[in-house]
């Protein structure tokens, strides 16, 4: 899953497309693409390799348009060259996608059938012809809502339209997605931190949303199509914390940072005045909990691997962990005595979120080790334990692994006492 940035203008939009893809470096890709609208037409430029690859090949005084979106890719399906890299276009429309749509083989069947023919070995492919096909016989909304309920899997996706110049559709399922609020302009993304650089005023779309964005408005669509209002929220504007400062990579800045990580950990977590592990908003009884399971990917999924000896050596529970990847296609006993904890620095982790709705869908207790306190599954966890370790840009992660399980530990000590 890489990164999808979105911007609807009163000015030409590719160069400010191309700043913010740079941005979602950091997060690792093989390819990247950029489509803008000019006077009825779809500008589409790709190539295999970073973003300045693309700048390089292509003129970007060609790539005229207010409205335009952009993608760094991580290919799922298909090998990454620049026909399998994002944008995907049909005559009429155009999609940028991160996730997987795991029905797309029996999807395409069906769309070439009807006449579609594809380009790419992509799943990403068939949302572009799916969405073409419904808007044959549905107006955009209907159209959207429609093809959206048809793709099974996980998406965030950003969709401009030849015929319908001003503006950009954002959809999302399981993969993050916020869009951003600026003058004259506003812009969609599958990270706030490609938008901080553009605004601190966000809005992320949960589960099942869409939204529609022009250059001076945006809504908000729920899964049947029907408006809702979304919060705006205003993210810290300290810059510094964004910048790599005197340090040649973030990685080595971030190391730098662990003793601090550990400070904050400990101040906000262990309260001296009453000797005590101040998580006193704890929403259930200590003891109702019988069993314990930890769920991460990667990283994270190694922090509830030491973790797991803390809670057996320090506490009576019976403890499990969780490969996040593999939790739903499991078939899963869930205990109601089961506190259900998911770690994951960015709390946008694809799969970890996947484990935490199903949970959540089974009326589960859920807990939500994380280091982004608006993300995901922050908001979608019944209580949150922030590792408050600032942003971490390095993909290997340092402090907020430190940060991860530094707070674990305090809650085996939690559970401990
Ligand atoms: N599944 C899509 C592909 O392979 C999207 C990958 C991504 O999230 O970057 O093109």
């Amino acid at each position: 899953m890489c990164g999808i940035i979105g911007i609807s203008s009163n000015r030409s939009v590719s160069a400010n497309i191309i700043n913010s893809l740079k941005k979602l470096e950091y997060r690792g890709y093989d390819s990247a693409g950029i489509a803008t609208l000019s006077n009825g037409t779809i500008n589409e430029i790709k190539s295999e390799g970073r973003v300045d690859i693309l700048e390089k090949n292509f003129d970007l005084k060609n790539l005229s348009g207010n409205i335009g979106i952009g993608h760094v890719r991580w290919a799922t399906h298909g090998v990454p060259n620049s026909i399998n890299a994002h944008p995907h276009s049909s005559h009429n429309v155009s999609v940028v996608h991160n996730g997987i749509i795991e029905n797309s083989t029996l999807l395409k069947k069906h769309l070439v059938s009807k006449g579609h023919s594809f380009k790419s070995q992509t799943d990403t492919e068939v949302i572009v012809h799916l969405i073409t096909e419904n808007l044959k016989t549905y107006d955009l909304q209907e159209a959207i809502t429609k093809s959206l309920k048809q793709l099974h899997g996980s998406f965030a996706l950003g969709i401009i339209f030849k015929d319908i110049p001003d503006l950009i559709i954002g959809a999302r399922r399981g993969s993050p997605l916020a869009v951003g609020y600026g003058p004259n302009e506003n812009y969609l993304g599958s990270d706030s931190y490609a938008l901080k650089s553009m605004t601190n005023k966000i809005t992320y779309l949960d589960d099942g949303e869409f939204c529609i964005i022009k250059k001076d408005e945006v809504n908000f669509f729920n899964e049947n199509g029907i408006k809702i209002n979304k919060k705006v929220l205003e993210l810290s504007t300290d810059q510094k914390n964004y910048d790599k400062g005197d340090f040649k990579h973030f990685m080595a800045k971030e190391i730098e940072e662990q003793p601090a990580t550990i400070k904050t950990g400990i101040i906000e977590y262990v309260d001296n005045i009453n000797n005590d592990i101040n998580i006193y908003n704890f929403p259930w009884k200590v003891n109702e909990i019988k069993s314990i399971t930890l769920i991460g990917c990667g990283t994270a999924y190694h922090s509830c691997l030491m973790a797991k000896y803390w809670f057996e050596e320090l506490t009576k529970l019976d403890v499990n962990i969780d490969i996040a990847s593999e939790f739903r296609y499991r078939k899963n006993r869930f205990k109601e005595g089961t506190l259900y904890v998911f770690v994951s620095q960015s709390g946008e982790t694809a799969d970890t979120y996947a484990a935490l709705d199903l949970c959540n869908k089974n009326n589960m207790k859920t807990c939500a080790v994380v280091n982004v306190i608006e993300s995901s599954i922050a908001r979608d966890s019944n209580f949150v334990l922030p590792i408050h370790c600032g942003p971490e840009i390095g993909v290997a992660s340092t402090k907020a692994f430190l940060g991860q399980i530094l707070v674990l530990y305090i809650l085996a000590l939690k559970f401990a006492s």
